[in-house]
């Protein structure tokens, strides 16, 4: 026996790559091409430091309430935290607390299992079929808990409100979770079942469509109940609320609908035309309701086309792992960008 055998025995979650070098391409992250609101912009350059004297709102109060009057709910339905994957991590201390394993789709987003790995949670995965679609007649068995992505990562696709209402109405008896992390893309939002059920906890993050995420905002929305738990857990274990910067921005981003809406829109078109130009290569892709593409080649390698994009300059997301490693995660970037990827990859074609 050594003290060896007691260290943490983990795989940590691997994020995509960010070059040292400068001019580069980023399609590997699912960043948001574009700035954030100048709104945000203002808030930051205005925020009077002297307020950093005094420790934050610890429930970002004025934050919870913007987005509680956004989505229209109350401020007890929201909690607002350090991106969300702080506010999942809390989740899964807060609600996965049975002896069941919480079931997952095998492919979705990998934190997950790192999560159920350190907490020593256990899990079991489900796999989506062959064209990457979840059945929501798997989710009709014993758990501890649900965790879906919708529209899910890295396959970019999104389920409507019958496909959650299945799922919710299948697992009365445990805590379900809906990242939403993508769904101002195109995706359908839980957001009116909440009304219905008390065990459904909805994530966002500001990360992708809002494009703060160095900011390091996500909130969560569910019944009172369930965020109560979450301000317990958050108030046991961590003494980092959002600090009052991030607040001012968040409410910022929050309050500018139309700039939001806008940059939205723009990526929206950009993945249309990425999509059929990839399309028309011969790539195979699933529509897309995120901000990426999750696309293969019947002619090449995944990796072969990763490490070629690589050379020139432009990092998009190859997962080496069972059932997705000929697939290409590729962020929706600006036109200028599409159009650099385009010319890239017709060139590796020919
Ligand atoms: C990007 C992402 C998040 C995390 O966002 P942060 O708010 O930046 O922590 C959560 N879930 C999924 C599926 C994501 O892709």
């Amino acid at each position: 026996m050594s003290w060896r055998d007691n260290l943490i025995k983990i795989e940590p979650y691997v994020a995509g790559e960010q070059p040292k070098k400068t001019n580069f391409i980023k399609l590997n992250a699912n960043e948001n091409p574009y700035p954030p609101s100048p709104k945000v912009a203002d808030a930051v350059k205005n925020f009077n430091a002297e307020i950093l004297k005094k420790y934050p709102d610890a429930n970002a109060v004025p934050l919870t309430s913007a987005i509680a009057k956004r989505e229209g709910l109350k401020p007890e339905n929201v909690f607002a935290s350090n991106g969300t994957d702080d506010v999942l991590s809390l989740s899964f201390r807060a609600f996965f607390n049975s002896d069941k394993p919480i079931v997952f789709p095998d492919i979705t987003y990998s934190f997950n299992t790192v999560w159920c790995d350190i907490l020593r949670i256990p899990y079991e995965t489900v796999p989506v079929d062959d064209n990457f679609n979840i059945n929501p007649a798997d989710y009709k068995r014993e758990n501890g808990g649900v965790v879906i992505v919708n529209p899910n990562a890295p396959t970019s696709i999104g389920r409507g409100l019958d496909f959650i209402r299945e799922v919710m109405d299948a697992n009365q008896n445990s805590v379900v979770i809906i990242d939403e992390a993508y769904v101002d893309f195109g995706g359908t939002t839980a957001v009116p079942l909440l009304a219905e059920y008390d065990n459904l906890l909805i994530t966002r993050t500001f990360s992708k469509s809002r494009s703060l995420a160095g900011m390091r905002l996500g909130w969560a929305m569910g019944s009172a109940e369930l965020i109560s738990a979450l301000y317990a857990t958050k108030d046991s274990m961590n003494s980092y609320p959002v600090d009052s910067i991030a607040q001012a921005a968040g409410i910022a981003s929050i309050e500018d609908e139309e700039y939001f809406k806008t940059t939205v829109a723009k990526v929206i078109s950009s993945r249309e035309r990425l999509t059929q130009e990839l399309r028309k290569m011969g790539f195979n892709l699933p529509d897309s309701q995120t901000n990426f593409v999750f696309a293969e080649h019947p002619k090449y390698s995944a990796k072969d086309i990763f490490e070629f994009l690589k050379s020139r300059g432009i990092y998009v997301r190859w997962f080496n792992k069972p059932r997705i490693d000929n697939r290409l995660r590729i962020t929706v970037g600006t036109d200028d960008e599409i159009d650099a990827l385009i010319t890239a990859l017709r060139e590796f074609i020919k």
